[in-house]
């Protein structure tokens, strides 16, 4: 049976990692997936990396199916039924690179599970290309236009390349994001101990 697992929490190394690539697809790996998908719903996030879950592996899971629903994109039907997906329409991408970007950008305003309570302005580029490997081993290619899956995607990646989104603003903020997050964090705990 698939387990939540605990969340790493900023601030934590783990989540300044680089994580190493993943060369072969064996059952604990399949595991590990089962339980992101598991601790994400749980956690009601649309994006988890291994290393916010204490793995630093590349792979993260990506709640496809909830990113169409708060988001009605028409570029979304072109991965429905495709070799992207994954059961219950999660989207696993194992290794993802970013292998070419728009110089263009766009400021989103995005949360994550390892900073609870912060929401950060974010600049990502309009487009890109990302490249994977799928659950099966075959080697995928999605060319994203301008939506909340592109932004999820490139959030995720920079998670498995050690940068987490407070990398993007100034040390101020930075400052201000951490202090917010210990608070909610101390908070979250509080409630669980009842
Ligand atoms: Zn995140």
């Amino acid at each position: 049976m698939p387990k939540v697992l605990d969340l790493v929490i900023a601030p934590n190394k783990i989540l300044l990692t680089s994580c190493e690539d993943i060369k072969l697809i064996d059952n604990d790996l399949l595991e590990l997936i089962e339980n992101m998908i598991l601790t994400m719903n749980r956690f009601r996030g649309i994006g988890l990396a291994a290393n916010q879950v204490g793995v630093a592996k590349k792979i993260t899971v990506i709640d496809f199916t909830a990113i169409s629903k708060i988001e009605n994109h028409q570029f979304y039907n072109n991965i429905n039924n495709t070799n992207h997906l994954y059961k219950d329409g999660m989207l696993i991408m194992i290794n993802p690179l970013v292998v070419q970007k728009s110089t263009t950008q766009d400021h989103y305003l995005e949360g994550c599970l390892s900073f609870p309570g912060a929401t950060l302005s974010i600049p990502r580029s309009t487009d890109v290309v990302v490249q994977y490997i799928n659950i099966k081993g075959n080697e995928q290619t999605l060319d994203l236009p301008r939506s909340l899956l592109n932004v999820c995607i490139q959030h995720e990646i920079d998670h498995l390349n050690g940068i987490p989104f407070t990398n993007y603003v100034s040390p101020l903020k930075k400052d201000i994001t951490m202090k917010k997050v210990a608070k909610t964090y101390k908070n979250m705990q509080h409630k669980v101990s009842y």
